[in-house]
């Protein structure tokens, strides 16, 4: 583990090295075949108008092709952008909202609730980005209301988890996670979690062009799923799709998504140059589909 972290920390070449061909992971992976891939896009505070938020879109849509592989994807882009996007993308992915207001209506001035999002057709949101945590101080509490209101709302959630450097450092990416995961998840139901994707985005991973290792986001992700399958059961965490975000590009994507455990990809930066996002939307796997 101390050489991984070295690794990260010096962003060496290690932390981009490809897995080994027929690897343990590849020959036990059930991931393709039980679990549809989704590669998702983080816009952020991104593009900076309506003309540069369409083009990327409609660019980003026709690297879709019938050649690519059977995945899910969807692109979290701001409120303003989010009715152009959906319709410049002959539906070929989702267009979602990068958070939501827990509340349904009255005096939060500035605030976009669920119902609002569903009236336009919004499908899915993102909830607990590292980003709101941090700068916005949404607390996990929070966050779990936030859940609640999109999944009561007949919407879909992306729960964001993960754990800071400090944290990583001293291997508590699994009790973080564990922790964000059971607040996060609070009071929804097993007959909900179809509407439930997790996405792990260590923080020292988001936006620093250090990516996790493949066999790094694999141990946090068989984490997570052996902490759903104690909160719900078996069956439901081997449906759940658990993707990893931080810093992934198409030169990272492949190995990742050879994991048994790793089902997807929440990109921020390469999801605001379409050559780069489509090439991750056509992964390549090593296990055939
Ligand atoms: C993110 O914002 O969710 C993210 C993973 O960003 P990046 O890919 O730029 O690290």
């Amino acid at each position: 583990m101390k050489l991984a972290i070295a690794s990260i920390l010096a962003g060496s070449v290690a932390a981009f090295a490809p897995s080994p061909i027929g690897n343990q992971y590849a020959a036990t992976s059930t991931q393709l075949h039980a679990r549809k891939p989704f590669i998702s896009g983080n816009w952020k505070l991104n593009p900076q108008t309506k003309d540069e938020a369409l083009a990327l879109a409609k660019g980003i849509a026709s690297s879709i092709t019938e050649n690519s592989p059977d995945v899910d994807v969807a692109l979290f882009v701001p409120y303003v952008f989010i009715e152009s996007t959906m319709s410049s993308v002959d539906g070929k992915l989702s267009v979602g909202a990068c958070q939501v207001c827990p509340q349904l209506k009255g005096a939060y001035t500035g605030a976009i609730s669920t119902s609002m999002l569903k009236s336009i057709g919004v499908e899915w949101a993102l909830a607990g980005h590292s980003e709101r945590r941090e700068i916005y101080g949404e607390t996990d509490d929070y966050i779990n209301a936030q859940c609640l209101k999109i999944i009561d709302e007949g919407m879909s959630v992306m729960l964001c988890i993960g754990e800071s450097l400090a944290e990583f450092e001293q291997d508590l990416a699994g009790s973080v996670c564990a922790v964000q995961l059971k607040k996060g998840l609070k009071g929804i139901n097993r007959e909900d979690l179809d509407r439930v994707a997790i996405a792990y985005e260590p923080v020292w991973a988001i936006g620093t062009g250090k990516v996790a290792t493949p066999e790094i986001a694999q141990n946090v992700h068989a984490k997570c799923r052996a902490i759903i399958a104690d909160m719900y059961d078996q069956e439901a965490a081997d449906a759940i799709r658990i993707l990893y975000g931080g810093s992934v590009t198409p030169e990272s994507v492949d190995d990742l998504m050879s994991m048994p455990d790793i089902d997807g990809a929440l990109v921020g930066g390469a999801s605001l140059d379409a050559s780069k996002f489509g090439r991750i939307i056509n992964f390549k796997s090593a296990v055939p589909v």
